[in-house]
């Protein structure tokens, strides 16, 4: 890696003025930080710190559609045992129990 010079801006292009029907594109005001296979970026344009703030979030996404199938899950799992008490199920208590075990742990 070399010694970024001074006054070296950002390679990245970014969207700038409205022209009407089309956005102008220009190359990013900001000062380069940091050197990518031979090309200057600023911290926010860093192809690098781009990749790992897309992997944070997709892994969001995955345990926010993990936590969500979790609940859809434990919804049913909580309308089946009504389903058993109401039909006549004799340890009503006992199921609850089950059921709230196999969520929470308890
Ligand atoms: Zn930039």
């Amino acid at each position: 890696m070399n010694v970024i010079e001074a006054g070296t801006k950002c390679c990245e292009r970014v969207r700038g003025a409205n022209l009407g029907w089309r956005y102008e594109y220009k190359q990013c005001s900001r000062l380069a930080t940091v050197e990518r296979e031979g090309k200057f970026y600023c911290k926010q344009h860093d192809p690098e710190a781009r990749d790992a703030k897309r992997a944070a979030s997709h892994a969001r996404f995955e345990a926010n559609l993990k936590a969500q199938a979790d609940r859809r899950n434990f919804v049913t799992a909580c309308e089946q045992a009504i389903r058993h008490i109401a039909d006549g199920y004799n340890d009503p208590v006992g199921l609850a129990c089950e059921v709230l075990a196999k969520e929470f742990g308890e």
